[in-house]
């Protein structure tokens, strides 16, 4: 079980909100880092930024792979290096076609491990940024998933109906076949190193990526925006308990990435990365607003109030986080300290807008 303690790791798609906290982490925790970006403009903000955030000290480097799904990407990018973490696909709703998210998540996540493979003996593991979309299932009862569950759902929508098959189906089918593509690599090349997937619900959490306008936001963070621009908030009740997602807060989502990658049994296994409680609800976020933050003018003025309490009675689905805890012996943030943070993020960045 090859565990990476120090050294140097490669971290695909530092540009993003989930990327830029692993590189973060891995940093905090003595790494090396280099991460890839698909611009000079990108990666010129991260080694700002993590030289503020982190004291980087020149521990940091970037360099530029503009197509993951060109099968020669990453060869140059994985020399030298001890551990890999690709977190780079694309995470949004806007697709026409499965492919647009299918083939960069599925090549891309092929083609970081094939380069390891060829080109450096030396990586003993890499951890893959999955997701719970590769675990869960439609189920009308509410579920506890774990780490045994596979997603046969999606991919198979998207086999029926193609470009008719749903938006949030393109998404999940691509998390799932390019997870399914990394565990049959690792089955079938037997490379030096070892696997480790993470498997997050809805990130939220403050953001140190560039985010040069509101319209930059990332998937996960533009739903939370919605409380913190106004938009609901003449939001009736029953519009604030639609069950939203289980969350997890960014800095536990990197940090798992990191126990992954350095606790000698995360090898070959799947963690899910969640936060204790199950599926929130918008409600939730509020009451947790009014009552840490009830002094924010911004709190104030957008956040609705909804019926205080009322999400606490939704009861879905929950991913289970005990094998993150057990294993990896990882504490995660409550939810109400991920809404408070996410929160206080956006006003930082808000005021460049
Ligand atoms: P994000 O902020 O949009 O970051 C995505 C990253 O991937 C960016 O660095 C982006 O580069 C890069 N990328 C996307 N498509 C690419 C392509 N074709 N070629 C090269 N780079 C590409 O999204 P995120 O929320 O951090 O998501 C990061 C990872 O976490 C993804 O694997 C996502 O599936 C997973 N995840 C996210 C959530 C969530 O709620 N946020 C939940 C579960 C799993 P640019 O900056 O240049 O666009």
């Amino acid at each position: 079980m090859p565990a990476v303690h120090q050294g140097k790791i490669l971290v695909s798609g530092g540009s993003g909100f989930v990327g830029s906290h692993v590189c973060h982490a891995l940093l905090i925790a003595g790494f090396h880092v280099r991460t890839t970006v698909r611009s000079t403009a990108k990666g010129d903000y991260l080694v700002r930024k993590l030289n503020e955030v982190s004291g980087g000290g020149g521990k940091f480097e970037y360099v530029i792979v503009e197509d993951i799904e060109a099968p020669d990407a990453f060869d140059e990018a994985v020399k030298g290096v001890d551990g890999i973490m690709h977190t780079a696909s694309p995470f949004h709703f806007n697709a026409e076609d499965p492919d647009e998210l299918i083939k960069p998540a599925v090549e891309g996540t092929v083609n970081i491990l094939r380069s390891a493979h060829k080109h450096n003996k030396s990586v003993q593991r890499v951890v893959i940024t999955s997701s719970v979309a590769s675990v869960m299932m439609p189920r009308d009862t509410p579920t506890v998933y774990n780490e045994e569950w596979w997603n046969e759902h999606s991919p198979a929508q998207v086999n029926e109906k193609g470009r008719e098959a749903s938006r949030l189906d393109f998404y999940m089918a691509s998390k799932t076949l390019a997870e399914r593509a990394s565990w049959d690599f690792i089955d079938k090349e037997k490379p030096s190193f070892d696997l480790a997937t993470i498997a997050p619900p809805l990130i939220l959490g403050p953001c140190i990526h560039d985010i040069p306008s509101e319209d930059k936001l990332n998937t996960s963070i533009s739903r939370f925006y919605q409380l913190f621009s106004g938009e609901l908030k003449d939001a009736n009740g029953d519009k604030l308990i639609e069950p939203m997602s289980n969350v997890v807060d960014v800095r536990d989502v990197a940090n798992t990435h990191v126990l992954a990658m350095t606790v000698p049994r995360a090898g070959g296994e799947r963690f899910i990365s969640a936060s204790d409680r199950a599926m929130v609800t918008n409600q939730d976020f509020v009451d947790a607003l009014h009552e840490r933050l009830g002094d924010n003018e911004t709190v104030k003025k957008n956040v609705p109030v909804g019926e205080k309490g009322k999400g606490k009675s939704i009861h879905r689905h929950r991913f289970a986080n005990d094998k993150a805890k057990t294993v990896l012996a990882q504490t995660f943030f409550s939810q109400e300290q991920t809404a408070v943070d996410t929160f206080l993020s956006l006003e930082e960045y808000a005021k460049q807008w």
